[in-house]
Protein backbone atom coordinates (compact mmCIF):
# COMPACT_ATOMS: atom_id res chain seq x y z
CA UNK A 1 0.00 0.00 0.00
CA UNK A 2 2.75 2.52 0.55
CA UNK A 3 5.30 1.47 -2.11
CA UNK A 4 1.48 1.89 -4.40
CA UNK A 5 1.20 5.16 -3.03
CA UNK A 6 5.00 6.44 -3.17
CA UNK A 7 5.09 5.05 -6.99
CA UNK A 8 1.94 5.81 -8.59
CA UNK A 9 0.53 8.67 -6.09
CA UNK A 10 3.65 10.97 -4.60
CA UNK A 11 5.34 11.71 -7.79
CA UNK A 12 2.63 13.75 -8.86
CA UNK A 13 1.56 15.83 -5.58
CA UNK A 14 2.98 18.85 -4.74
CA UNK A 15 5.60 18.50 -2.41
CA UNK A 16 4.44 20.45 0.36
CA UNK A 17 1.41 17.43 0.16
CA UNK A 18 3.63 14.75 -0.21
CA UNK A 19 4.77 14.10 3.59
CA UNK A 20 1.00 14.28 4.68
CA UNK A 21 0.00 11.73 1.99
CA UNK A 22 2.66 9.56 2.94
CA UNK A 23 1.83 9.76 6.78
CA UNK A 24 -1.76 9.10 6.60
CA UNK A 25 -0.77 6.17 4.37
CA UNK A 26 1.71 4.72 6.92
CA UNK A 27 -1.10 5.42 9.92
CA UNK A 28 -4.04 3.83 8.18
CA UNK A 29 -1.90 0.34 7.11
CA UNK A 30 -0.27 0.48 10.63
CA UNK A 31 -3.94 0.61 12.48
CA UNK A 32 -5.48 -1.98 10.21
CA UNK A 33 -2.36 -4.52 10.85
CA UNK A 34 -1.88 -3.96 14.28
CA UNK A 35 -2.27 -6.80 16.41
CA UNK A 36 -2.77 -4.85 19.43
CA UNK A 37 -5.85 -2.78 18.32
CA UNK A 38 -7.25 -5.61 16.86
CA UNK A 39 -7.32 -6.69 20.92
CA UNK A 40 -8.21 -3.26 21.98
CA UNK A 41 -11.38 -3.44 19.15
CA UNK A 42 -12.62 -6.77 20.04
CA UNK A 43 -11.54 -8.22 16.32
CA UNK A 44 -8.49 -10.58 17.92
CA UNK A 45 -8.72 -12.71 20.92
CA UNK A 46 -6.97 -12.20 24.47
CA UNK A 47 -7.49 -12.67 28.12
CA UNK A 48 -8.24 -9.01 28.75
CA UNK A 49 -7.60 -8.24 32.91
CA UNK A 50 -8.57 -4.50 32.62
CA UNK A 51 -10.05 -2.10 29.93
CA UNK A 52 -11.40 1.81 30.40
CA UNK A 53 -11.98 4.45 27.56
CA UNK A 54 -8.32 4.88 27.81
CA UNK A 55 -5.94 2.14 28.17
CA UNK A 56 -6.40 -1.96 27.81
CA UNK A 57 -4.53 -4.70 29.55
CA UNK A 58 -4.28 -8.30 28.44
CA UNK A 59 -2.15 -11.39 29.52
CA UNK A 60 0.75 -11.85 27.18
CA UNK A 61 0.67 -14.71 24.80
CA UNK A 62 4.21 -16.18 25.45
CA UNK A 63 4.86 -15.13 29.26
CA UNK A 64 8.27 -14.74 30.00
CA UNK A 65 6.93 -15.02 34.10
CA UNK A 66 4.55 -16.24 36.17
CA UNK A 67 2.36 -13.19 35.72
CA UNK A 68 3.01 -10.79 32.43
CA UNK A 69 0.36 -8.36 31.40
CA UNK A 70 0.50 -6.13 28.58
CA UNK A 71 -1.22 -2.43 28.98
CA UNK A 72 -1.45 -0.86 26.07
CA UNK A 73 -3.56 2.56 25.03
CA UNK A 74 -6.17 2.47 23.36
CA UNK A 75 -5.73 4.65 20.29
CA UNK A 76 -2.79 3.63 17.91
CA UNK A 77 0.92 5.08 19.33
CA UNK A 78 3.69 3.58 17.56
CA UNK A 79 6.41 3.99 20.47
CA UNK A 80 7.64 6.30 23.33
CA UNK A 81 9.18 7.80 20.11
CA UNK A 82 5.99 8.63 19.00
CA UNK A 83 4.48 10.08 22.44
CA UNK A 84 2.91 13.94 22.18
CA UNK A 85 3.09 16.22 24.66
CA UNK A 86 -0.90 15.63 25.16
CA UNK A 87 0.06 11.89 25.59
CA UNK A 88 1.29 12.40 29.19
CA UNK A 89 -1.75 11.78 30.96
CA UNK A 90 -2.26 8.95 29.54
CA UNK A 91 1.95 7.52 29.95
CA UNK A 92 0.98 8.65 33.48
CA UNK A 93 -2.64 6.59 33.43
CA UNK A 94 -0.41 3.28 32.06
CA UNK A 95 1.40 3.54 35.41
CA UNK A 96 -1.67 3.52 37.55
CA UNK A 97 -3.27 0.64 36.18
CA UNK A 98 -0.18 -1.12 36.09
CA UNK A 99 -0.26 -0.68 39.79
CA UNK A 100 -3.75 -1.81 40.25
CA UNK A 101 -3.28 -4.59 38.37
CA UNK A 102 -0.01 -5.62 40.36
CA UNK A 103 -2.17 -5.74 43.76
CA UNK A 104 -4.85 -7.55 41.80
CA UNK A 105 -2.10 -10.14 41.04
CA UNK A 106 -1.05 -10.29 44.22
CA UNK A 107 2.52 -9.34 43.35
CA UNK A 108 2.44 -5.88 44.77
CA UNK A 109 3.92 -6.67 47.93
CA UNK A 110 7.18 -8.67 46.83
CA UNK A 111 7.74 -6.45 43.20
CA UNK A 112 7.44 -6.37 39.92
CA UNK A 113 9.00 -4.92 36.74
CA UNK A 114 7.65 -2.58 34.03
CA UNK A 115 8.95 -2.85 30.98
CA UNK A 116 8.46 -0.75 27.38
CA UNK A 117 10.91 -1.67 24.95
CA UNK A 118 11.44 0.98 22.11
CA UNK A 119 12.00 0.33 18.69
CA UNK A 120 14.24 -2.80 17.45
CA UNK A 121 17.04 -2.34 19.19
CA UNK A 122 15.11 -1.90 22.57
CA UNK A 123 13.73 -5.46 21.45
CA UNK A 124 10.44 -4.11 20.61
CA UNK A 125 8.57 -6.37 17.76
CA UNK A 126 4.45 -4.88 18.43
CA UNK A 127 4.57 -1.26 16.94
CA UNK A 128 1.89 -0.66 19.30
CA UNK A 129 3.18 1.24 22.43
CA UNK A 130 2.58 -1.16 25.86
CA UNK A 131 3.69 -1.77 28.75
CA UNK A 132 4.84 -5.15 30.25
CA UNK A 133 4.22 -5.92 33.97
CA UNK A 134 5.99 -8.94 34.68
CA UNK A 135 6.51 -10.67 38.21
CA UNK A 136 5.86 -13.40 40.51
CA UNK A 137 9.24 -14.82 40.59
CA UNK A 138 12.63 -12.93 41.01
CA UNK A 139 13.82 -11.18 37.97
CA UNK A 140 17.36 -11.80 37.30
CA UNK A 141 18.61 -9.83 33.96
CA UNK A 142 17.75 -6.75 32.86
CA UNK A 143 15.70 -7.81 29.62
CA UNK A 144 12.96 -9.73 29.38
P1 LIG B 1 7.67 -6.30 22.63
O1 LIG B 1 8.65 -7.35 22.18
O2 LIG B 1 8.14 -5.44 23.75
O3 LIG B 1 7.15 -5.49 21.45
O4 LIG B 1 6.44 -7.10 23.24
C1 LIG B 1 5.44 -7.64 22.47
C2 LIG B 1 4.77 -8.68 23.31
O5 LIG B 1 3.50 -8.93 22.75
C3 LIG B 1 5.49 -10.01 23.37
O6 LIG B 1 5.81 -10.33 24.73
C4 LIG B 1 4.50 -11.00 22.75
O7 LIG B 1 4.53 -12.24 23.41
C5 LIG B 1 3.19 -10.28 22.95
N1 LIG B 1 2.15 -10.59 21.99
C6 LIG B 1 2.24 -10.63 20.65
N2 LIG B 1 1.04 -10.92 20.09
C7 LIG B 1 0.18 -11.07 21.13
C8 LIG B 1 -1.22 -11.39 21.23
N3 LIG B 1 -1.95 -11.61 20.12
N4 LIG B 1 -1.78 -11.45 22.45
C9 LIG B 1 -1.03 -11.24 23.56
N5 LIG B 1 0.28 -10.94 23.54
C10 LIG B 1 0.87 -10.86 22.34
ZN1 LIG C 1 -2.21 -0.41 17.23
Amino acid sequence: MISFARRHLVPYLPPILKDFILALFRAYYNMSDCVFCKIVNNDAKATILYRDEQVTAFRDLHPAAPTHILIVPNKHIESVNHLQPEDEALVGHLFTVAGQLAVQEGIAQNGYRLITNTGTDGGQTVFHLHMHLLGGGRMTHITK
